[in-house]
């Protein structure tokens, strides 16, 4: 019997719509497929109309030489497209324009990688090669694939640029994947090649086996979220196939996102029922020296080092620095952010980053936006940290203007209409405190066995000042006029 040792074998095949670009591939009609009537932004070229001459997309070569100099591929500079023929409703030439690594064909570029952190230890993801190929046309359905009576289909998205990247199978879990993924998108954002939030932009195909057993491959992921998802269910389907004593197969999988399964859609075809050969409708691409170091002289801070020159220049931990520089917006609002009080240091560097990272975060999560989509400006966010330092308001109340603050409501008008200004008078303040021990014998006497119970009471205080009591204060005050309510 072979020796099986049931860990887990991902490779990923991320495919990558050039969003950025104005027009298609091979042909000049405009790219801006989404929400436009079907089948308006076609031509003879993307329709496979017999005759038809494609020319190849400069810029589209450009953004490729971008991408595979940020993740450092090798780069082969003399290349030419192959035919991959396969017959579907959504190929109206009956073959796919792309790039293929065999059969004295190669890729964009070999190699590269992506650093991620997995259990808090960086790892090192290595990539096979990235290339450029067309999207095919946009099928329509009614509902499942599996039930629609019907299929339509839009050649607006027939003959779009993509790009493929592809891993080693070196992932080793689906958090593993998720990271790769993030990652992958910080490094995409940088390079100013594509926009992947926006719908269908993004499609992953995953390899994946238990090891010493066959693999499937799990098609057509149609969003970053979907992939740990399809992966984990995958992980198990076949774990549990061996739990049985039987083994998987190796095939091609579907995930159905709206059940969230995978399902056999057939047994996986082979390279050869491809039939590549070159297309000798397009001439041979020759990449010069004097092209690529342009694009690389061009090419902005890319997330690793920016992480890196953010410890240095700001004093982050590598922690926050990898956080900050992660979405690209972010960081840009940082940036500009801190750098709008000339007083501002290390502490306000690193409260600027907090906010950020976690009020901010938070809310653009819970309405789903990012950065740009919001009304806040970096120097809003610089006053309210000044006005915290300053003692005006309180760390608290700062948070209760979050809301406000996101909508475009200025800081200055926010305090004049809560009237919430930091509550710092020791006067008012004890006979408050005096108050709340009055009010609270039972927390007194926990307080006793329990020194924490002190919160509570700074909580009585504060919700008795509607937030506006320096909890530094208060937590003196409470202390030293402790003794009068304690008992023996
Ligand atoms: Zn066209």
């Amino acid at each position: 019997m072979k020796s099986k040792k049931n860990g887990v074998v991902i490779g990923l095949e991320v495919h990558i719509q050039l969003t950025n670009l104005n027009t298609k591939l091979f042909c000049s009609c405009s790219s801006d497929y989404r929400g436009k009537e079907p089948n308006t932004l076609v031509c003879p070229i993307c329709l496979g109309f017999p005759g038809s001459l494609p020319v190849i997309n400069k810029k589209a070569i450009e953004f490729a030489t971008r991408l595979a100099l940020a993740l450092e591929c090798d780069i082969n500079k003399e290349f030419w497209f192959f035919r991959k023929n396969y017959f579907y409703p959504d190929l109206p030439k009956g073959f796919q324009v792309s790039q293929y690594n065999k059969a004295g064909g190669k890729a964009f570029g070999d190699r590269g990688h992506i650093i991620i952190r997995s259990n808090s230890e960086k790892k090192e993801i290595s990539l096979n090669r990235i290339h450029l190929e067309e999207d095919p046309a946009r099928l329509v359905h009614k509902g499942s694939i599996a039930s629609s009576p019907y299929t339509l289909v839009d050649y607006n998205r027939s003959g779009i640029t993509l790009i493929e990247i592809v891993t080693e199978p070196v992932i080793r879990s689906p958090r593993e994947a998720r990271e790769f993924l993030n990652n992958l998108k910080s490094v995409i954002q940088y390079t100013g090649i594509a926009d992947l939030d926006l719908e269908g932009s993004v499609r992953v195909d995953a390899n994946i086996s238990i090891e010493g057993y066959p693999r499937s491959e799990v098609k057509n992921i149609n969003s970053f979220k979907e992939v740990e998802r399809a992966l984990k269910w995958e992980i198990r389907r076949q774990k549990n196939l061996i739990k049985h004593g039987k083994e998987p197969i190796q095939e091609t999988r579907h995930w159905d996102d709206d059940r969230r399964v995978t399902i056999g859609l057939r047994s996986k075809e082979f390279e050869k029922d491809y039939r590549y050969f070159p297309e000798q409708d397009l001439v041979p691409i020759n990449l010069d020296d004097d092209f690529i170091n342009k694009v690389k002289a061009e090419l902005p801070e890319m997330p690793n080092v920016r992480m890196n020159r953010f410890q240095k220049d700001y004093h982050l931990s590598e922690f926050d620095s990898e956080i900050l520089v992660l979405d690209k917006n972010i960081a840009d609002f940082y940036e500009e952010g801190i750098h709008f009080k000339a007083n501002f240091g290390d502490e306000e560097y690193k409260m600027y980053c907090n906010w950020l990272m976690g009020d901010i975060s938070r809310w653009l999560n819970e309405h789903n936006k990012n950065i740009l989509e919001t009304e806040l400006k970096p120097e809003e966010l610089a006053n309210l940290i000044e006005k915290i330092q300053d003692g005006e308001i309180t760390g608290k109340i700062a948070k209760s203007f979050v809301d406000k603050l996101m909508k475009g409501k200025s800081l200055a008008n926010i305090i004049k209409e809560s009237g919430k200004k930091r509550l710092a008078d020791k006067k008012k303040l004890e006979s408050i405190v005096r108050e709340v021990l009055e009010e609270n014998p039972a927390i007194i006497k926990d307080y006793k066995d329990n020194p924490r119970a002190l919160e509570a009471l700074i909580g009585k205080c504060m919700a008795k000042t509607r937030g506006t009591a320096d909890p530094e204060i208060t937590r003196e005050l409470l202390i030293r006029n402790m003794d009068d309510y304690l008992e023996n």
